[in-house]
């Protein structure tokens, strides 16, 4: 099979994220157990869903992971031309959900591994595919949780998000939570008798207008564009009827930090404030949706000096979105981003990823297959 079949198979496999993804990791299984690699699926705590972790060489060495997730945000928009789980070719373009963001990566690095396996590597190459990375790296915490038992700390980790194949060091930390605030209902002319959760909400998004200001005074990290720390609130829900006092009112927030702060703590003073209106009668709950710190590999690790050599080029010190290699950097483990195809075309109508591309990438990794080779 080569790249372009793989991927064509990966596409089928709908694999959206917050869904069972036992198909498609069990077909990416028996494809790498065909080919003599040690595989192993981790199920998480869902239970109908699956990280999955393979190895070509020595285990007990330390060596390298390629890094991608098996999971595809929803392809429901009208502006498709064709069915977006059905890859379609049309001259150098390769039409597909997941294409770029990031089946591409995983189908180059699938398709190397019959190479890599008739190297005699002394170090080893893992392969570490993630679920539910789309709602929020939900799945991969659960395999590096898992590393130590897996295999000898690892040099490194590539992971392969779009980046057009030229290595990237950092990224923003993130974090999202949801803010609900139960009051008391009733009707709108006796509001001395109910709690209007709607006004509570109020107070705390006043909350977080004020930080996000604040937020917009430093302290700053010039590689990032904007160089601060933000916050916003995205979804505010509330209220059933304009005559009756309503009861519930829930607030999504999210917050993108710089390398060395915790994007939970920008949240912090916003349930602060929520909390506070306890006392008066209502109450608060707070849910974390999603977190992962920022990424903030050194000009001068390793890592970085190797990827340089990979692709000719030296890494770009920032992109702004986020990956999953905050997590395996606040593992104690360093990660870099370096995948193929434009983050531009992810999550939208008609993704695509290009031949050449695929093709690129999948040479990167036979690169670094033939550096690790005795
Ligand atoms: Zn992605």
């Amino acid at each position: 099979m080569d790249v372009f079949d793989i991927l064509d198979r990966l596409v089928a496999f709908a694999s959206v994220a917050g869904e069972p993804n036992g198909d498609i990791a069990g077909w990416i299984a028996s494809y790498l157990k065909e080919r003599g690699a040690k595989v192993i699926l981790l199920p998480g705590p869902e239970g109908d869903r699956s990280n999955l972790f393979a190895t070509i060489g020595p285990a007990d060495v330390p060596g390298y992971i390629l890094s991608g997730h098996m999971d595809v945000v929803p392809a429901g928009e009208p502006q498709w031309t064709s069915d977006p789980f059905t890859l379609r070719r049309q001259d150098e373009r390769l039409y597909g959900r997941g294409t770029t963001d990031m089946k591409g990566f995983l189908a180059a690095a699938l398709a190397a591994v019959p190479a890599l396996t008739k190297l005699r590597l002394a170090r080893p190459i893992h392969l570490a595919f993630s679920y539910d990375e789309e709602v929020g790296c939900r799945g991969v915490p659960h395999l590096i949780a898992r590393l130590p038992e897996l295999c000898a700390k690892p040099l490194g980790v590539i992971v392969g998000e779009p980046s057009g194949m030229r290595a990237v060091r950092g990224h923003k930390g993130k974090a999202a939570a949801r803010l609900t605030i139960h009051g008391r209902p009733g009707h709108s002319s006796r509001p001395d008798l109910g709690l209007n959760a709607i006004h509570a909400m109020a107070s705390a998004l006043s909350a977080a207008v004020s930080e996000a200001e604040q937020l917009a005074q430093g302290p700053f990290d010039p590689i990032f564009e904007p160089a601060y720390s933000s916050l916003q609130a995205g979804v505010i829900a509330g209220g059933q009827s304009v005559n009756i006092i309503p009861d519930i009112c829930t607030l999504d927030l999210e917050a993108r930090a710089i390398p060395g702060v915790d994007p939970a703590s920008l949240l912090a003073p916003v349930k602060a404030r929520a909390e506070a209106l306890v006392p008066q009668g209502y109450v608060v709950g707070w849910t974390p949706i999603s977190a992962y710190p920022a990424l903030s590999l050194p000009r001068d690790a390793a890592l970085a000096a190797l990827l340089c050599e990979l692709t000719g080029e030296a890494p770009l010190a920032a992109v702004s979105y986020g990956t999953e290699a905050g997590l395996y950097q606040a593992a104690g483990i360093d990660a870099i981003i370096c995948g193929p195809g434009d983050i531009g075309r992810a999550h939208k109508p008609d993704e695509y990823i290009l031949a050449d591309e695929l093709a690129a990438c999948q040479r990167m990794i036979e690169v670094l297959g033939a550096r690790c080779a005795a």
